[in-house]
């Protein structure tokens, strides 16, 4: 990678590892943040991606986006972004893979029914679960745990937390928590990938939602940017419909969306004149919409709020996956010995318990509720 804007993070001035490792051969080798997302690839709570909920159950059908699908197609669009803005693609690629590792099985109910159980214990964040799972919970090395991935890498991953947890794991986080006492903002990297998850979800869930039945396609026509995109479609094939409609619209949508994230963070850029990683983290955010496709985002996703992810079909299902976690947690608060021994011994029983459980996949959740349920 030759091009690298000044603003752009690069391997060679990365504020590195936890624990100090030697980097590979600059000339044969890989960059550190090519490591990183390599690590990322290989490790076990990336496989299972594959078996837990994004919207829709795992089950449902095999054409659904998982968190695995969307993690590479979060990746995706980072990265060709990140191309037309010379910012580091590998770092944007890593972050993304690894962005959505701490999520719990059955989505956001599992999230919400996760952190309810833990709440007298500090709760369950998912951010902070991902930077857990890359920083502890991987055992793959001989000398250390976690997968020790860059520092740039694991801001990334750690978008939000809360001032309590802050607080709480001021000593683990060290540096990473200065930058939200001190508001200042990530490397546009980490920016990016934050926006592209956006740009990932809010399309492939109008596709999923269509294909699912929930969401009519006449009925997005009610949102500027589906209904502006689809004008354009039409005029172009006036006799398209179905599915083919479906696709060409969601892709012109990303294309726009894209345009506009590119062109308009061009122009902050540019305003603001960032010439380092210092000047990106004392900038206010660089990486962002203009007003009038912000505003039409912010429709698109509260059309999907009330529409989708409200659905009785979809809150049915995902109540009785929450109540499903729920027992798993009271029961391995009465039998801990069945918590495997891997997980950390510093931690009290009930962290213990929370990073099981958010590492289960839909389907080992639902197997292991139905044995130990019959356990009685
Ligand atoms: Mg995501």
């Amino acid at each position: 990678m030759s091009s690298l804007a000044a603003y752009s993070a690069q391997a060679f001035s990365s504020l590195g590892r936890v624990h100090p490792e030697p980097e590979e051969p600059s000339k044969s080798g890989r960059n550190p943040f090519q490591r990183d997302r390599d690590r990322v690839l290989h490790c076990a709570a990336f496989r299972r991606l594959e078996y837990k909920t994004q919207v829709f159950l795992n089950h449902e059908g095999d054409d659904f986006r998982t968190r695995l699908t969307h993690s590479l197609e979060v990746a995706q669009i980072g990265r060709a972004v990140a191309r037309r803005l010379f910012l580091n693609e590998d770092l944007v690629e890593a972050i993304s893979l690894a962005h959505d590792l701490g999520h719990t099985p059955f989505g956001h109910a599992g999230q919400d029914a996760l952190n309810a159980c833990m709440k007298d214990y500090d709760g369950f964040e998912h951010n902070l679960q991902s930077l857990w799972v890359v920083d502890e919970l991987e055992e793959r090395y001989p000398s250390f745990d976690g997968l020790n991935l860059s520092y740039e890498t694991r801001e990334g991953i750690l978008k939000h937390i809360s001032r309590k947890n802050i607080q709480i794991h001021r000593a683990w986080l060290g540096p990473l928590a200065d930058r939200f006492e001190n508001n200042l903002q990530p490397t546009l990297e980490a920016q990016l990938a934050n926006i592209a998850d956006e740009i990932a979800y809010s399309n492939h869930d109008i596709d999923d939602g269509i294909r699912s039945g929930l969401l009519q396609m006449e009925s997005l026509n009610q949102t500027e940017l589906w209904n502006s995109r689809r004008h354009i479609v039409l005029q172009k094939y006036p006799q398209l419909e179905g599915r083919r409609l479906r696709h060409e619209v969601i892709r012109h949508i990303i294309h726009i969306l894209i345009d506009d994230l590119v062109n308009n963070s061009k122009k902050l850029i540019e305003q603001h004149h960032p010439q380092s990683i210092d000047d990106v983290r004392k900038s206010p955010p660089l990486i962002a919409f203009s007003d009038s496709v912000k505003n039409q985002v912010v429709e698109l996703k509260s059309f999907l709020f009330k529409n989708l992810y409200r659905h009785p079909r979809v809150v049915n299902v995902t109540q009785e996956a929450a109540e499903q976690i729920e027992f798993l947690f009271q029961y391995f608060l009465k039998h801990s010995e069945e918590i495997p021994g891997h997980f950390r011994k510093k931690d009290n029983l009930q962290r213990r318990i929370a990073h099981y459980i958010a590492g289960m996949t839909d389907r080992f959740a639902r197997s292991e509720f139905i044995r130990l349920q019959s356990k009685g």
